[in-house]
């Protein structure tokens, strides 16, 4: 089955099929035990509203965006990374919120620590949806925890109307991966961006699975669209959503780091452990992962202009 690019229409599921929300009674709570134990672990898991009917899920340094409409829910990566609990999780939080039927996954893109936990989803019958090359790429995986997509959004694009909700899935190009969608709600101008648009951190290790110089492109597409907030896959500092300034900060790190390694190939040091460990650029060294990887983004970018790669 494949979506068509023109708009997606979802008719109501008959509402009887729903659980009622009494249904969704909380366990009792056990009488709190006087103990010098130290106190629990914060939650790895928490849910915050960004508007009327969409909502973040985070568990630990992930992050997936859900949406809720009277005729049931479309929810975004069902994480699975810190543990295999996460996605079970996600599910109750949204069982929290709503009883309508989880209709949609959409995938942001194949990687798997953004979507190893589809079977709970799965199995309350959502119909699963990405990008047609991160279906091919799963196919060939065959990894047994992830759910193969049951629809495939074109490099066109496509959109999921359901319950007055209007909700694009867009392919960019190539950027972290070959499949990545943004997903952009016109009427709440909110994106939901993974991986490819970090807010207020440098990008993550070697840039594996990047595509330079696509990656660009793909932001210059996404700062014409029409939106006020980001929420990112992996949350910003202090939790906090992007912006247009974070994609434009972003795609000016990005033009940095590619000189620098143009200067280093220019004098055949892309190959030299050490000069590339040696770049620094102070403008960012406040954004989450400077010290970590500064050094491999400065190598991706090395392996561009030095092999053409
Ligand atoms: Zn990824």
């Amino acid at each position: 089955m494949r979506l068509s690019a023109s708009p997606l229409s979802v008719a109501l599921l008959c509402a009887a099929l729903a659980a009622p929300v009494g249904a969704q009674s909380p366990s009792p709570a056990a009488p709190a035990a006087p103990s010098a134990a130290a106190p629990a672990a914060p939650s790895p898991y928490a849910t915050t509203k960004v508007t009327d009917n969409v909502y973040v899920f985070r568990a630990g340094g992930h992050q997936a965006m859900f949406i809720v409409t009277p005729e049931g829910v479309i929810a975004t990566d069902p994480i699975a990374f810190i543990n295999p609990q996460a996605s079970t999780a996600y599910l109750q939080e949204i069982r929290k919120i709503t009883p309508a039927p989880i209709k949609y996954v959409v995938y942001s893109h194949h990687h798997y620590d953004h979507i190893a936990g589809g079977k709970p989803f799965k199995e309350a019958g959502a119909t699963f949806i990405s990008h047609k090359s991160a279906h091919k790429r799963l196919a060939a995986l065959q990894n047994p925890n992830i759910v193969l997509p049951d629809m495939i959004v074109e490099d066109g694009g496509s959109t999921i109307q359901l319950g007055g909700v209007r909700l694009d899935l867009l392919w960019v190009g190539n950027n972290h991966s070959d499949n990545s969608l943004v997903m952009l709600l016109p009427r709440e101008k909110i994106l939901f961006a993974v991986d490819w648009i970090p807010v207020g951190a440098v990008l993550f290790r070697d840039m594996a699975d990047g595509y330079v110089p696509e990656w660009f492109a793909g932001l210059d597409r996404v700062l014409a669209m029409d939106w006020d907030r980001m929420i990112p896959g992996h949350p910003g500092p202090g939790g906090r959503l992007g912006t247009k300034d974070d994609v434009r900060a972003l795609k000016e790190y990005m033009t940095d780091v590619s000189s620098a390694a143009r200067q280093l190939a220019a004098e055949g040091k892309c190959l030299n452990d050490d000069a590339m460990g040696a770049v620094r650029l102070p403008k960012y060294e406040g954004w989450g992962g400077y010290n970590l990887y500064l050094r491999g983004n400065v190598a991706r970018f090395c392996a561009y202009w030095a092999r053409g790669i």
